[in-house]
């Protein structure tokens, strides 16, 4: 069963088409591969789908709900939670700290939010990290980090933007495993990735754009031997 629908979405700006046409859908509890060459449109897409920048023309619904339109908080209502390229963790403040502000969304009680803040630290293999300042971590432990604090609003869908890149292969193991335990949670998670070898094995999905169009989507398997998806990927214009 569909938990996301994007139904024909097309985002301008200006004279720019970020994404033209772009239909695709993510299952319950399934991991979807969002994949394109740098500029298809992938960001774009992210922030059509969690109320950043509304579609020009399209689309997006989450189950009967249809988000297209809402605001970036009211989309997270519908059970869209995200994380941004860029971690935006707030460096000052500890690992706990930085979870607990997302938990504050859904626990109005302060020791309700701390302790399921801790336990979704320990869920992102972060315990240790409880009373150090985010500002200590390293990348892949940020990252993880704004996962956690996504998954403390408790969506349904996850979007995960580039988690894995310029990490190493023992970081994009160790996260990898994460985004298997979210699945394993029934959350499905929807991943913009260039590290392909961290998304193609775990992905039950994966869709193509390329100049903001979908040029391909259907098992890793289907898409990696899909000769318009290599064309793309080797420049072939
Ligand atoms: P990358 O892999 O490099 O992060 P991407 O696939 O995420 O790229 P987008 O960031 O979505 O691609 O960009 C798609 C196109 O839309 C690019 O040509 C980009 O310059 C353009 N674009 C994105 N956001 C804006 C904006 N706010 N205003 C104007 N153009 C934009």
């Amino acid at each position: 069963m569909s938990l996301l629908r994007v139904e024909s979405v097309s985002k301008r700006f200006g004279g720019i088409t970020a994404n033209q046409d772009v239909s695709f859908e993510v299952g319950a509890g399934k991991i979807v591969g969002l994949i394109g060459p740098n500029g298809a449109g992938k960001t774009t897409m992210f922030n059509c789908i969690a109320g950043y920048a509304p579609p020009t023309t399209g689309e997006i619904w989450m189950n009967d709900i249809k988000v297209s339109g809402m605001s970036p908080e009211q989309c997270a209502r519908a059970g869209i939670g995200r994380t941004f390229q860029v971690a935006r963790t707030f460096t000052s403040m500890t690992a706990l700290e930085n979870v607990m502000v997302g938990a504050f969304l859904i626990n109005k009680n302060v020791a309700d939010a701390r302790q399921s803040a801790a336990k979704l630290l320990s869920f992102v293999n972060l315990g240790q990290f409880k009373d150090k300042p985010a500002g200590s971590m390293t990348i892949s432990e940020q990252r993880r980090l704004a996962v956690a604090r996504a998954l403390a609003v408790r969506p349904r869908l996850l979007l995960m933007d580039e988690v894995m890149a310029g990490l190493n292969p023992t970081e994009v193991k160790e996260t990898v495993d994460v985004v298997l335990k979210i699945r394993e949670e029934g959350i499905s998670c929807l991943i913009v990735e260039h590290v392909l070898e961290g998304i193609m094995p775990i992905a039950d999905a994966i869709v193509v754009l390329d100049y903001g169009k979908k040029i391909a989507e259907g098992s890793p398997e289907q898409v990696s031997n899909d000769p318009k998806v290599i064309a793309a990927y080797l420049g072939d214009e």
